[in-house]
């Protein structure tokens, strides 16, 4: 069947069924990079500033979302955050949890954007409430979020 050729019913068309190997690396990409080292490195939460608008955004990232232009300057946050939304979960992927997990968004003064982890405190958590990260050894870290073993009260 020529492939200018018109099909009429559906049955008519040629399919057939197979899988294409694929392999792919993540990338967290520069922003991402920039605030994986801070985290890994020295233990700090990096964020990007707009020049134009003077926002702050955590985790870093490229662009404003707001101008759509380039952030080069960064920062990183200086005290607590704070539980800005919660929820307490009991079920896993594979059912019922052992124990229920806290998870929190934490967001920081002066700064758009959060960071979404778990949170120890899940018999008194309030919104608003004062909270600093937990992180692993500094020997122990590798560069991702896993490096932030939870959120505690500050
Ligand atoms: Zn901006």
């Amino acid at each position: 069947m020529p492939i200018l050729e018109k099909i009429s019913q559906p049955l008519q068309a040629r399919h057939w069924t197979d899988s294409i190997p694929l392999e792919y690396h993540y990338t967290a990409g520069v922003a991402g990079e920039e605030f994986r080292r801070e985290l890994k490195e020295n233990g700090r939460f990096l964020a990007s500033k707009c020049a134009k608008c003077k926002n702050t955004y955590v985790p870093a990232r490229m662009f404003c979302p707001s101008c759509f232009i380039e952030m080069k300057e960064t920062r990183t946050l200086e005290g607590p955050g704070y539980v800005y939304s919660f929820t307490t979960v009991n079920r896993n992927r594979t059912g019922d949890a052992a124990e229920p997990v806290t998870l929190a968004l934490v967001k920081f003064d002066g700064a758009k954007g959060g960071i979404v982890h778990r949170l120890d405190s899940s018999d008194s958590v309030t919104f608003g409430m004062k909270v600093v990260p937990v992180l692993k050894g500094p020997s122990e870290r590798t560069g991702a979020l896993t490096d932030i073993i939870s959120f505690k009260p500050a």
